[in-house]
C-alpha cells in the first residue's frame, strides 16, 4: 500500500495536474485499484429539507437569496415527509441518504428537529449525512450524539479564489466547522466546485488544501459548477471535460481512501465521461431526480450505465454484521458468503479465512429475513410512486 500522505506542497499537486493525460491516469487507476474495488460505486441520495432564501452570497448557487433564479423557497420538511423520501431512495438501492438544508448556519432551535430526522433515517438502515452550513461545536455534537455518519461542508475552491466566489464567510470559517465535524466524531464529506472560472492552480489549491487534512475527509464530492441563469456564474464559460478528469484523477492520488464522488453537474457529462471519471477513480455518486436544486441524471440512466460497465452499487461496509445492512438494488435474496469475503478482505485483510464469511453470511441472512417484511413493502410503495 502507498503511504498515506497529509504533506501535500502545492507545486506537487500542480505537476500532478501537469501529466500526460495517460500518465495521470494510469497512475490513479492503479492506486484506485489497491484500496478499492474498481467496479464498486458507492450511491447516495440527496433530499434538499429546506430550500431557497440563503443570506449567503455564493456565486455558484441558485439557493442565495440575493439572485433572481425563480428557485421556489420552501420551509424545513416535516419529519414524515423526509422519511417518505427516505424510504424510496433506500427502494432504489440507496446506501446513503443526505438531508441538505440552505442555511447559513441552522438555529439551535432547529436542531430537535434535524436530530429526530438523522435518528429516524438511520433507523431505516441508511447512512445519514447532512449539510446544513456552518456549525458550532455545540451543534456538532448534538448532531453525532443522534448518530449523525457524515457531516458535508464543501471548502468550493482554493483560499486565493474564494474571495471571488463568497464573501459572507471566510476561508477559516469553513475550516472550522470541518474541525467540530471531526472533533465530535463525525465522517467528513468535504470537496468543491471547478469550473467556476478558477485557475488550474486554484484547483490544485483545493485539492491540497483537503488533502492536508487529518485524517483526509472520507467523502470527497468533486462539483462540476451548474450554471443557473440568474447567479453571478450563470454565463460562466464551459470547464474543458479533460480538466474535470484530471481533478478526479488527481484527488483520487491525494487522498487514495477516500470516496471522490461526482456530485453536481453529472447532466452536463455524457456516458463516456462518466466511464471515464470512474477509471480515474470517482467511486460514489449522487443519484436520484435532483441534487438539492439541480438536475441530476435519472437514476435508471445510472444503473443502465452501471450493468454497461460491470459496476455494481457498493455495499454498506460499515457494520457487515448488522441486521439493517441492506441493498436493494444489490443485496438479492439473501447475503452471499463471496460477498462477505469481499467485506472482510477489504476491512480487515486477510485475516478471515472463509468459513467466517460463510458464518457470518447466515447470520446476516437470517436477520435479513426479520426486517425482509418493511423493506418488501416499501419497495412496493416506491414502485407505485406513493
Ligand atoms: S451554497 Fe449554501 S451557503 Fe451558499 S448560498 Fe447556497 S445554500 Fe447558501
Amino acid at each position: 500500500m502507498s503511504q498515506i500522505r497529509h504533506d501535500w506542497q502545492r507545486a506537487e499537486v500542480e505537476e500532478l495536474f501537469a501529466l500526460p493525460f495517460n500518465d495521470l491516469l494510469f497512475r490513479a487507476h492503479s492506486l484506485h485499484r489497491q484500496y478499492f474495488d474498481p467496479n464498486e460505486v458507492q450511491v447516495s441520495t440527496l433530499l434538499s429539507i429546506k430550500t431557497g432564501a440563503c443570506p449567503e452570497d455564493c456565486a455558484y448557487c441558485p439557493q442565495s437569496i440575493r439572485y433572481e433564479t425563480g428557485l421556489e423557497t420552501e420551509p424545513l420538511m416535516e419529519l414524515d415527509s423526509v422519511l417518505e423520501q427516505a424510504r424510496a431512495a433506500r427502494a432504489s438501492g440507496a446506501t446513503r441518504f443526505c438531508m441538505g438544508a440552505a442555511w447559513r448556519s441552522p438555529k439551535d432551535r432547529d436542531l430537535p428537529r434535524l436530530t429526530a430526522m438523522v435518528k429516524a433515517v438511520r433507523d431505516l438502515g441508511l447512512e445519514t449525512c447532512m449539510t446544513l452550513g456552518m456549525l458550532s461545536a455545540w451543534q456538532a455534537e448534538q448532531l453525532a450524539e443522534a448518530g449523525l455518519d457524515y457531516y458535508n461542508h464543501n471548502l468550493d475552491t482554493s483560499p486565493e479564489y474564494y474571495r471571488d466566489i463568497i464573501t459572507t464567510r471566510l476561508y477559516q470559517d469553513r475550516l472550522d466547522t470541518l474541525g467540530h465535524v471531526r472533533a465530535a466524531g463525525m465522517k467528513v464529506c468535504s470537496g468543491g466546485i471547478v469550473g467556476m472560472g478558477e485557475e488550474v492552480t486554484d484547483r490544485a489549491g483545493l485539492l491540497q488544501q483537503l488533502a492536508i487534512l487529518q485524517p483526509h475527509p472520507e467523502s470527497v464530492p468533486i462539483n462540476l459548477l451548474v450554471r443557473v441563469a440568474g447567479t453571478p456564474l450563470g454565463d460562466q464559460e464551459e470547464l474543458d471535460p479533460i480538466e474535470f478528469i484530471r481533478t478526479i484523477a488527481v484527488a483520487r492520488i491525494l487522498m487514495p481512501t477516500s470516496h471522490v464522488r461526482l456530485s453536481a453537474g453529472r447532466e452536463e457529462m455524457n456516458e463516456e465521461m462518466h466511464a471515464l471519471a470512474y477509471f480515474a477513480g470517482a467511486n460514489s455518486i449522487f443519484y436520484g431526480e435532483k441534487l438539492l436544486t439541480t438536475p441530476n441524471p435519472r437514476a435508471n440512466q445510472d444503473l443502465a450505465l452501471f450493468s454497461r460497465l460491470g459496476i455494481r452499487p457498493e455495499q454498506r461496509m460499515d457494520s457487515p454484521q448488522d441486521p439493517r445492512f441492506y441493498n436493494a438494488a444489490a443485496a438479492g435474496p439473501h447475503i452471499s458468503p463471496a460477498f462477505v469475503a469481499r467485506a472482510l478482505k477489504r476491512r480487515c485483510g486477510g485475516a478471515h479465512g472463509l468459513k467466517d464469511a460463510e458464518g457470518i453470511a447466515d447470520t446476516m441472512s437470517k436477520r435479513l429475513e426479520e426486517v425482509r417484511p418493511a423493506t418488501a413493502s416499501d419497495s412496493a410503495a416506491a414502485a407505485e410512486g406513493c
